[in-house]
């Protein structure tokens, strides 16, 4: 199964690990969408998506996991988070519309 990897004859679950960025990055592309100003074929979200994400340093949570990390609620709620999830979506959005590749 995709996402499972092997270290010996163990098996780790890697759907646990997720970069919280992804989920405030999809909320800002479904808004955009609402609006009508993006595309909405699958490559251009796509290329917007990983667009804006390469612009963020990754912010891992292992989700199950006890409470080591900043939990994604608090990081979605973070307003300067929001604002970054934003600006980044705005600059991919403007590179995606450059050189749309559908
Ligand atoms: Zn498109």
């Amino acid at each position: 199964m995709e996402n499972t990897y092997y270290f010996g004859n163990r098996e780790y679950d890697f759907t646990r690990l997720e970069n919280m960025w992804v989920k405030l990055i999809l909320e800002e592309i479904e808004m955009l969408l609402k609006k009508k100003e993006a595309c909405d074929c699958e490559d251009c979200i796509l290329d917007l998506a990983a667009l804006a994400l390469n612009k963020l340093s990754p912010k891992y949570w292992v989700s199950g996991a006890f409470n080591a990390f900043t939990s994604p609620s608090e990081f979605a709620a973070n307003p300067q988070n929001r604002k970054d999830a934003k600006q980044a979506v705005a600059q991919a959005l403007s590179l995606v519309k450059k050189n749309p590749h559908h």
